[in-house]
């Protein structure tokens, strides 16, 4: 007969595990990635701040989080070029000496109906959004493996489930994102490495500030919750997801109710 161990209710301070974690953040120079990043260092987490090309952002959020005490460096990367992803790794570690959990949120939009749409158009979004996730990926996967723990959190997109109308290219790499993170957690569940994705909906950030207003009331106005997601509410779920072991291979929905 199974024993069932008593839980024991014990006061820690270190309530959400993350202290002196090593968290890298793609794109974290702005919007969600750098809210996450804050959240993550709060915590008491060491981040990575990657970017492409805002660097003075980038150095703002690591002066943030260091004038309140944390640990952060910034570190260029186009995530879209597998050098530079493998140099991001490598920094990391040779910064923080390990790698516990890798956010992989660098994106990009270049939104276009279907027949309008450039093959440069196309490739630009499925290079900076998906292909960068086996870029970094790969590059730190081993690493994980052999500590026998690592979270992967790719950010998918309520796009890639539901489609959306001029981003034929954007719904293929988010939807590739979820593909990836279903069949790579099956291959890393055994040994403490879990892959999950998050599918915001629509998020305050400069990338929806570049959706016409009339096209954004009509957005507002389905959501149930009648109003755009916050980047705290992102940064959240994947502190949640850090902290979880048996949550792998899912896709979490961050949207107001907007796709169930
Ligand atoms: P954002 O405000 O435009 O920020 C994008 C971040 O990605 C920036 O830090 C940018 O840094 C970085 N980045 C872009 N290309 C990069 C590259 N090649 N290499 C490294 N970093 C790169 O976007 P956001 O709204 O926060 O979106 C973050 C993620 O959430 C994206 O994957 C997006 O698709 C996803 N998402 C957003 C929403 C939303 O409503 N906002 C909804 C669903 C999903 P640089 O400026 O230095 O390039």
């Amino acid at each position: 007969m199974a024993i069932i161990e008593k839980e024991q209710v014990t006061l820690v301070e270190d309530t959400y595990g993350l202290k002196d974690k090593v968290v890298i953040v793609t794109g974290s120079s702005k919007g969600i990635g750098a809210t996450i990043a804050k959240e993550f260092a709060k915590k008491g987490a060491k981040v990575v701040i990657n970017y492409n090309s805002s660097s003075i952002a980038a150095e703002n959020v690591v002066d943030e989080i260091t004038q309140a005490g944390g640990t952060a460096i910034a570190c260029k990367a186009n995530v879209a070029n597998i050098e530079d992803a493998k140099t991001l790794i490598e920094k990391t570690k040779n910064e923080f000496g390990r790698v516990d959990i890798l956010i992989n949120n660098a994106g990009i939009t270049r939104d276009r109906t279907f027949r309008k749409l450039s093959q440069e158009e196309w490739n630009e979004v499925i290079n900076v959004n998906l292909n960068s996730i086996y870029h970094t990926t790969s590059a730190v996967i081993n690493t994980m493996l052999e500590q026998k723990f690592g979270r992967i959190i790719n950010i998918s997109s309520i796009v890639g489930q539901a489609g959306a109308f001029g981003q034929t290219n954007y719904s293929a790499a988010k939807a590739g994102m979820i593909g990836f993170t279903k069949s790579l957690a099956l291959e890393t569940a055994k040994s403490g490495v879990t892959v999950n994705a998050i599918c915001p909906g629509y998020i305050e950030t400069e990338m929806t500030a570049e959706i016409p207003a009339n096209i954004m009331d009509q957005i507002v106005a389905k959501i149930p919750m009648k109003r755009l997601g916050k980047t705290s509410e992102i940064a959240d779920a994947c502190v949640f997801l850090a902290n979880s072991e048996y949550i792998t291979g899912q896709c979490l929905n961050v949207n107001g109710g907007v796709y169930m």
